[in-house]
């Protein structure tokens, strides 16, 4: 075993002033000078929970943008298509059925 190693080296900020201001955490050390909380594995291991949680968000967000943009194509392409059912020309049907692709496509990815 190891002697004691004192008190953890982090400089942190102090809550008890009202100034900006930092202190030497106030825990023990129990490795490599640091406590449990910052241990610099721990920390890293915390802000690799953070920028996952932040990646799956920002993922959640862009998927849901593309599908709203996709439904605003579906509609577009449903307006124009009922706007002209009796023509024999059928761009606006291919525009319908592209749009409902990629509709599909957004929901899957
Ligand atoms: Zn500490």
């Amino acid at each position: 075993m190891s002697e004691p190693k004192g008190r953890c080296k982090k400089m942190v900020v102090d809550r008890n002033s009202r100034m900006w201001r930092q202190v030497q955490c106030s825990r023990n050390a129990t490795k490599d000078g640091f406590c449990g909380i910052h241990q610099p594995s721990a920390e890293a291991q915390r802000r690799a929970i953070v920028d996952a949680r932040w990646r799956a968000e920002r993922d959640l967000l862009v998927k849901q943008r593309t599908i709203s943009q996709a439904e605003r194509r579906v509609i577009d392409a449903a307006g124009a298509w009922r706007d002209k059912p009796w023509t024999d020309d059928d761009v606006e049907v291919s525009m319908l059925a592209d749009a409902i692709d990629a509709l599909r496509k957004a929901k899957k990815e």
